[in-house]
């Protein structure tokens, strides 16, 4: 098989602030924690981060990634879990963020081990749903450490009627924290952590899956001039929450776009804010859900420059950056494929 294929843009290098140590989870500064709605005000996120120069799509090979600095690179994989989401960052200074795991027991948890990660230093479930937790919920039992700390975080909603949910919580045990908006996730000194979104009650939704894909966690990742915008199964209602509250944090060089590519998120006015280079999709081939959705793809085409991956087409993807440059890997095929099974009958837009 060919190589695949890789993206690499050229960003600009900045420092991001001083570490604390000891503390993973902490509240935005107090002032700052509270915006007109209760999200936390625009605090020096964004406003010192320069637009990023989406370069001219140089490709380069697979093994170029000696262009990046050996050390200090952050890490995001993508994993190939089916229908469903399932991430792991390698931060640079060596810790391991999960975030969500798959609707698969096995799938995740033995493709961690296949890329040598033995340790999960924090995990995250972006919301309820068993596409996102069946998978994460081994990883807790045997690769996050056994002691007390705050590992292991969560929007913070109960679904105590729903078995997989109960299993969650329970190998969770004194290691789980709630995550609510305005916080910063403390897991490594040189990457900013945000909580763009969280919901522990079910939000904008009109009937219960919804209701629930908008609890997701959204998390902004910034090492140096990248950024990672993450957002679970969030749709346009949350979309637009986060957009009215702090539409200036949302600016991002990567999205890992809402809801497996469905025509429920990914908004335009949302999309046009967050302004990535680079977009990730996690569903798999076939869905029953015609996911991706062919309104979604029509936006993705109508932006220019911009780039995407999609594990129903592309496999597992991984983004190494060192800060200053970034680079996609492939498992398989060609990156920006349109192929979409059909419109969604009743699509949201902002
Ligand atoms: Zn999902």
């Amino acid at each position: 098989m060919r190589p695949a294929w890789l993206a690499a843009a050229f960003l600009t290098f900045v420092a991001c602030g001083a570490p604390e140590p000891d503390d993973p989870l902490r509240p935005s500064d107090a002032g700052s924690a509270e915006g007109a709605d209760g999200g936390p005000a625009a605090a020096d996120l964004s406003e010192s981060e320069d637009p990023v120069d989406p370069g001219d799509g140089d490709a380069v090979r697979i093994d170029d990634l000696g262009g990046l600095r050996a050390s200090k690179q952050l890490r995001a994989t993508m994993v190939d879990v089916g229908q469903g989401d399932g991430l792991v960052v390698q931060l640079p200074g060596g810790k391991v963020l999960a975030v969500d795991g798959g609707p698969s027991p096995n799938d995740y948890i033995d493709a961690l081990r296949a890329r040598g990660i033995r340790r999960v230093d924090y995990a995250v479930l972006s919301h309820a749903h068993s596409d996102h937790y069946t998978g994460l919920t081994p990883v807790l039992t045997s690769l996050v450490p056994a002691d007390c700390l705050g590992r292991v975080l969560d929007p913070g909603l109960e679904r105590t009627e729903v078995t997989g949910y109960r299993d969650f919580k329970a190998a969770a045990g004194c290691r789980y924290q709630k995550v609510g908006i305005g916080q910063t996730l403390n897991l490594d000194p040189d990457v900013e952590i945000v909580v763009l979104s969280a919901h522990a009650q079910r939000f904008g939704g009109t009937d219960d899956s919804h209701g629930i894909n908008n609890t997701s966690v959204v998390l902004r990742l910034r090492y140096r001039r990248f950024s990672l915008l993450l957002q679970g199964d969030a749709e346009q209602p949350a979309e637009q929450d986060v957009a009215t509250a702090m539409p200036t944090l949302l600016r991002s060089t990567v999205l890992k776009a809402g809801h497996h590519g469905s025509c429920t998120a990914t908004g335009t006015t949302y999309l046009g804010l967050v302004a990535p280079q680079y977009l990730l999709m996690s569903l798999a081939a076939d869905n029953t859900y015609g996911m991706p959705h062919c309104q979604t793809l029509s936006k993705l085409r109508a932006r220019s420059g911009l780039r995407w991956a999609r594990t129903d087409v592309n496999g597992s993807v991984t983004v190494t950056t060192d800060g200053s440059r970034y680079v996609v890997s492939l498992g398989r095929g060609s990156d920006s494929a349109t192929a979409c099974p059909r419109d969604c009958a009743v699509p949201l837009d902002f």
